[in-house]
């Protein structure tokens, strides 16, 4: 490989911003400057591009324009989500969630529960699956909303959507779905996926810049706006819009929306040939989520007896980013809380390294990595105080 290159499988992290991108938002920093909500004609061009990335969005989930409400970032759209339809059902006091959503939501929840509502946190098997029938026994009529990820951001593991909302609506609850890790990866029609009431997504997961997000809320869905202020974004989302972040979000959308066949056949095939390459040539691995139905894009792999940070580390010198679920908290290392809810023990919990795809990467590059990973693996191993 070339010197000093980078080998970048961090993409459920953040993802490169498109130069197309880049250049869509470059003119309303610069001479386009306008505020939308202002009456000249100056402001109209800016108003009429916010509204054709609102619709190029839209395409994006096949949702119409006005259900759109453009937010700072992935998590504000998870907060409005839950807290909005708190506010919105001011009798009810009882949420649901699983125990492998992003910290978004877990933090959202433990929060709530500070404030005296009730929580479920439905467990996980090893596959990463919930139990559809610990939801059918948690949700009742104080349920106010079932908040699930589409996928998963640490295995990709991708949860029956369809099955889990049609229990959410006969229930009469509302079902918001964490799609950060889906929307422009996964092919997601909220014409057809009617079950869903509340969608979030973030923009730098799909080639747009960090700091702008979306809730998708289907028209007719009950919800108090959470930030105060301005009649911007229709009385959802006070606050001037962010518009050029949103312009680079509508080209994004459209970007990945016209490649998304290609990005999907082009990542599983890359994280195929990786997963069977260190699988392999590894003994004692375990493909994390392996068994459940997975994003193409992801591999969640552990390595018995060694811990992540190690393996990252090592790799980082040969310029390979990858990531792994374990947080450094009080200077021991916490395997992953989505890993540990998936019953994974210790010594495989610790070990998890995380790598995830996108259409920038080459054969050249998985190859690079999946012989580089095996001589890492074998060193650590060889001074590891675990054996065997
Ligand atoms: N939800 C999931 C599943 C995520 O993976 C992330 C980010 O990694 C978020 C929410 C938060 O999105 P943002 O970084 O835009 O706040």
């Amino acid at each position: 490989m070339e010197e000093n290159k980078i080998i970048y499988l961090d993409n459920n992290a953040t993802t490169r911003i498109y130069p197309e991108v880049l250049e869509a938002m470059m003119p309303y920093f610069t001479t386009k400057y306008a505020n939308p909500s202002s009456m000249y004609t100056f402001a109209r061009g800016v108003q009429e591009k916010l509204d054709l990335a609102r619709s190029q969005v839209g395409s994006l989930i096949n949702a119409e324009p006005v259900e759109l409400c453009f937010v700072s970032c992935g998590t504000e759209a998870d907060n409005f989500a839950i807290r909005g339809t708190l506010e919105a059902y001011p009798n009810k006091n009882h949420i649901i969630t699983t125990k492998v959503e992003h910290p978004a939501i877990i933090e959202t929840y433990k929060s709530l529960e500070r404030h005296g509502y009730k929580t479920t946190f439905l467990d996980v098997d090893s596959d990463g699956n919930i139990n559809i029938d610990d939801l059918k026994n948690a949700i009742n009529d104080n349920t106010a909303i079932v908040s699930i990820m589409y996928a998963n951001n640490e295995t990709g593991v991708i949860f029956p959507i369809k099955e889990i909302g049609n229990i959410v609506k006969s229930a009469g609850s509302v079902f918001h779905v964490d799609a950060v890790q889906a929307v422009g990866k996964l092919p997601i029609d909220l014409q057809k996926e009617d079950y869903i009431d509340l969608l979030t997504m973030s923009g730098h997961k799909i080639h747009a810049p960090k700091g702008i997000g979306v809730l998708y809320i289907r028209k007719g869905t009950k919800l108090r706006t959470i930030q105060t202020g301005g009649h911007q974004e229709r009385g959802r989302r006070a606050g001037t819009e962010n518009v050029p972040y949103i312009i680079g979000l509508g080209c994004a959308a459209s970007m990945v929306n016209a490649e998304m066949d290609k990005f999907i056949k082009h990542t599983s095939k890359l994280r195929d040939m990786l997963e069977n390459n260190l699988v392999s040539r590894i003994k004692n691995t375990k493909v994390n989520g392996g068994n459940a139905i997975r994003m193409g894009n992801t591999l969640n792999i552990s390595f018995k007896n060694i811990e992540g940070e190690s393996v990252l580390l090592h790799l980082d010198t040969y310029g390979i980013c990858a990531s792994t679920g374990s947080a450094c908290s009080s200077g021991t290392l916490e395997p992953s809380p989505v890993l540990r809810a998936m019953g994974l023990p210790f010594d495989f919990a610790h070990s998890s390294t995380r790598f995830s795809l996108s259409l920038d990467n080459t054969e050249e590059e998985i190859n690079f990595t999946a012989d580089t990973v095996v001589s890492v693996v074998e060193k650590l191993r060889s001074i590891s105080p675990y054996k065997d």
